[in-house]
């Protein structure tokens, strides 16, 4: 193993990282009375991704970590992208990476009528104005980076007005577009965010929780705040594109005098040959580049799950990935595939089934002779038990485990060779048969008779062990292969008008019918396996079939190490 490999968290120095040592500071000045409470915030737009998963592990993680409680709350304030389906898959993907938010689910809807109040409550103060404007020139008035906004003409609106205007806002007097409702803070201001921005605006459309009780619907940087603030949420943990939004936070509590929460924000996670933005992931689903949003390649939760990972490689993932402030955190797939290996490596039994199937004919074994062998299913571990796994004079080897003009060194099989058959036999090839244009159909192999249980009584040392199944007893299985699903690393390798579309990679699926021994087909959807030599594989809950189908999960080669040497 590498060991650039970074270490999981439990074995860093604590407090190391800056969300932590914010956590200790404010303990250790008493500012939320020793509490932690935190949240995970997603809008349910999309399912949940392994971007996504960093920060349910770093909300829920650091909740459980100082006996502190975290909340799931919905950021459902935009009823036109929202939707229900989203919202359980939401809970299940929580609750399937092995955290528990306290209480109830929150949504962010749970409290219009409040931050209703309080958007009157801010008019009144003289804190926000119904703006006539449209958001093409709201957009056009406020100015940029290098060039101060201009005020709008009904900024100064008198706050009776503003009130009269709001509440029929509210009553739905107005079609969607007409009027909205701004904050009153400073069209000068060097943060484009602050100058006046808007607070609601008319939607007429029905929400999936509050139906048609509203047309008017708050955005995201005034529900947010609020939100934590009625949670009593300490420590609100976003990601970096948050930053100028702080402020925006800041001063909705400060001028409303309410309880005040901490916004923090962290470098989002982006990963090697995916993307991670629900925009484009829903785009793959709907244009259907894949299978749906559970699709084995997808960077989904769910796709992670049906692909064969494990909630303890996600987390053990997560950790090693560690916390950082900096430009967005960019890690390399491999060392996900890295964390899933060294969990599946512990927790499945092996089997033996054959990729790409070449016949082999035990000339000098019985015709009708069957033996069953009864193997251990986990070297290392006698838990799991063993299967018996039958074995026949003809016999299924990987056509990549045979060479008729073997390179110097190749200890599989070749013309002349002996290689063991796992738990088996010593077999030799003594003939390859060809068909018409040259190509491999069978081998014509003796055994020794002697070896039987794959162990030499002479003490013959033999390099080669071979996975195989029996011909007579191979279930003809569907294994689908997934490799990367795009061939660029970034976004930043995209050619000039081209899309992320166009780097899909054709080849992520490779859908195969495998060889594989009697066992495999009784195993229930969602079994992790190891197929001996080839890789981890997982049976796909695909419920058109009458048989498992196998998903390979990854393969048994560790790349990281190779890519860590590269650099
Ligand atoms: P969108 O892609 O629609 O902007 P989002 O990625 O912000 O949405 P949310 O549902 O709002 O998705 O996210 C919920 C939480 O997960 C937020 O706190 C967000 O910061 C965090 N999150 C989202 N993507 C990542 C990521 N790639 N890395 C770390 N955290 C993320
Ligand atoms: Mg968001």
């Amino acid at each position: 193993m590498s060991q650039n490999i970074p270490a999981p968290e439990a074995d860093r120095p604590q407090g190391t990282d800056f969300l932590r040592a914010r956590i200790n500071q404010d303990n250790l000045t008493g500012r939320f009375g020793g509490r932690v409470h935190t949240r995970f915030p997603p809008e349910p737009n999309g399912y949940l991704h392994i971007g996504h998963a960093k920060s349910i592990c770093i909300n829920f993680g650091l909740a459980k970590e100082y006996g502190g409680l975290c909340n799931l709350r919905f950021d459902d304030t935009n009823p036109v992208k929202e939707d229900t389906e989203y919202v359980d898959s939401i809970q299940r993907d929580v609750q399937w990476l092995g955290f528990q938010w306290k209480g109830e689910v929150h949504y962010a809807s749970d409290y219009f009528d409040q931050l209703y109040e309080y958007a009157e409550k801010l008019i009144m103060m003289g804190k926000a104005y119904v703006d006539e404007l449209s958001a093409d020139q709201i957009r056009e008035y406020r100015g940029t980076l290098t060039k101060p906004g201009i005020p709008s003409p009904w900024r100064d609106r008198p706050a009776e007005e503003s009130l009269d205007l709001f509440r029929r806002m509210k009553a739905g007097e107005f079609e969607d577009g007409k009027y909205v409702l701004r904050a009153k803070i400073d069209m000068a201001s060097p943060n484009v965010i602050m100058r006046d921005p808007t607070i609601y605006r008319i939607r007429h459309a029905s929400h999936h929780r509050t139906g048609d009780k509203w047309c008017i619907y708050p955005m995201y940087d005034f529900t947010h705040c609020l939100s934590d603030s009625i949670e009593g949420i300490t420590h609100s943990i976003c990601t970096l594109e948050f930053d100028n939004n702080r402020e925006l936070y800041d001063w909705v509590l400060d001028t409303l005098g309410v309880y005040h929460s901490q916004q923090i924000e962290f470098a989002r996670l982006q990963l090697t040959y995916t993307v991670l933005s629900k925009r484009k992931l829903i785009q793959l689903v709907k244009e259907g580049y894949v299978r749906g949003w559970d699709d084995p390649r997808m960077p989904t939760i769910s796709g992670l799950r049906r692909r064969g990972y494990t909630p303890e490689a996600i987390r053990d993932f997560c950790s090693r990935i560690g916390i950082a402030r900096a430009a967005d955190a960019l890690v390399h797939y491999s060392l996900l595939e890295f964390c899933c290996r060294e969990h599946l490596n512990a927790v499945t039994p092996r089997c033996m089934a054959v990729l790409d199937p070449l016949k082999v004919i035990i000339t000098d074994y019985p015709e009708d002779k069957v033996e069953e062998f009864e193997q251990p299913l986990h070297p290392e571990d006698a838990s799991f038990g063993s299967r018996k796994v039958p074995f026949c004079r003809e016999i299924y080897i990987d056509r990549d485990d045979f060479r008729e003009d073997p390179p110097k060194k190749y200890f599989r099989l070749a013309p002349g060779a002996e290689v063991r058959l796992r738990y088996a036999y010593y077999i030799t090839c003594t003939e390859v048969i060809k068909d018409a244009e040259g190509n491999i159909v069978e081998l014509y192999c003796t055994h020794d008779p002697s070896s039987r249980g794959g162990s030499s009584p002479d003490g013959r040392k033999v390099k080669g062990t071979l996975h195989w199944v029996s011909a007579r007893h191979a279930v003809p299985t569907e294994v689908r292969l997934y490799e990367q699903m795009f061939t660029t690393e970034t976004d930043s390798d995209i050619e000039e008008g081209k899309t992320f579309l166009d780097y899909f990679n054709p080849e992520s699926e490779k859908v195969i019918t495998a060889m594989a021994e009697p066992y495999l087909a009784t195993l229930p959807a969602g079994s992790h396996v190891q197929f001996e030599r080839v890789g981890y594989f997982c049976a796909d809950p695909d419920g058109t079939k009458d048989r498992p189908v196998f998903n390979r999960t990854v393969t048994l080669k560790d790349s990281w190490a190779k890519i860590e040497k590269k650099q």
